[in-house]
């Protein structure tokens, strides 16, 4: 039996990735993952509590119609645009893996979100990073041949917008499909939908895990084309968001917009106020359009370990490309906002 060992057995691509760690310490005050530090939705609070056994005992719509009819109608678009998935991420992978054929390429810009570089790795995909933040970043990425071109904006880590006139540069231009992350959108109070009316190689996904404050039901969503949508679907499979979640979602979203709304500016206003106050202890946070702030600092890893011992988690980032070492903060309710600003000052001493 000449049998490979069992390491041997996995597909190349995957050996050298390690399982997806946020690294984030469990602490008193977790500013690290950008979700809603106010709750959830009372409405949805209130219909998983008052689920009955059938939405347990039975499977969920496979595709979650009343979930994207509902979507549709926030978004003001036609439902079989919509396609939903467990998260965002989930909507990323399989966005990827029906656009880009293995050994294909996708471009985005560097820094970005974290886990794109993963998909496209499991997917067969190389990944061309081009350095964000300059002017030119629209011809590069267009120059790069890529299937798939991934922008994020507000992005993360840095919180920054991709101006509007970039975006659709690159979607007019791109022979590929472009998809825009707008996991922070609400925060942001801009978006790319309008530019699904002329362009139909676009998806852009959303997330019910930031500002409607649902990170644990696992929900995200895109918008495109219904031909996009259904290639997304396809990849994608049956059965992704559990009956519980899709039905709180959709309360959430029916019910409790006011609700999120209010979470918003509450959060726009604190990121106001900790901007300030980040200021006055000589730091420079990048301006940001979303609920955290990128801060660079030159020793991320040191600081962050003193502040755990504080009580408050961060998400710590080295060595990012045009920045260094920073520190990625939430924002919160002002309590929490003031332990994170006393932490903070402890450590930088
Ligand atoms: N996109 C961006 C830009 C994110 O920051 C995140 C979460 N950190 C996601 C997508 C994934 O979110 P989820 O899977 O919870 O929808």
């Amino acid at each position: 039996m000449n049998r490979p060992n069992s390491l041997e057995l996995g597909r190349a691509a995957l050996r050298d990735l390690s399982p997806y760690d946020p690294a984030t310490e469990r602490c008193r005050i977790d500013l690290s993952d950008n979700t809603n530090l106010w709750g959830a939705p009372p409405s949805a609070r209130a219909a998983i509590a008052l689920a009955e056994s059938e939405a347990l005992t039975r499977y969920p719509a496979p595709y979650s119609r009343a979930l994207t009819r509902t979507l549709a109608d926030y978004l003001g678009v036609d439902s079989n645009m919509i396609v939903v998935g467990c998260g965002s991420d989930d909507v990323l992978d399989s966005a990827i893996r029906a656009f880009g054929e293995p050994g294909a390429r996708l471009a985005q810009l560097d820094p970005t979100f974290g886990m794109i570089r993963v998909f496209a790795t499991l997917n067969g995909l190389s990944v061309v990073e081009i350095p964000g933040g300059d002017s030119r970043a629209a011809e590069a990425l267009l120059g790069v041949g890529a299937s798939v071109i991934y922008l994020c904006s507000p992005n993360n880590p840095t919180g920054e917008l991709i101006d509007p006139a970039s975006i659709e540069t690159v979607v007019s231009r791109a022979n590929g499909i472009v998809i825009v992350d707008e996991a922070y959108a609400e925060f942001a109070g801009v978006s790319s939908i309008e530019l699904l009316a002329r362009y139909d190689n676009l998806l852009i996904t959303r997330t019910l895990s930031k500002a409607f404050g649902l990170a644990g039901l696992r929900i995200g969503y895109a918008a495109g084309s219904p031909a996009v949508v259904r290639e997304v679907e396809k990849s994608r499979g049956p059965y992704k968001v559990n009956s519980l979640a899709e039905r709180a979602a959709t309360v959430a979203i029916t019910d409790d917009r006011a609700w999120v709304q209010d979470k918003v500016h509450e959060a726009l206003a604190n990121r106001a106020r900790f901007t300030e106050r980040l200021l006055g202890l000589r730091l420079q946070p990048i301006e940001s359009s979303a609920n955290f702030v990128l801060v660079p600092v030159s020793d991320s890893r040191k600081l962050g370990l003193s502040m755990v011992r504080a009580g408050v988690a961060v998400r710590v980032l080295e060595h990012l490309t045009g920045i260094g070492d920073a520190l990625r903060i939430s924002i919160g309710p002002w309590p929490m906002m003031e332990e994170c600003l006393a932490a903070l000052e402890v450590a930088l001493q």
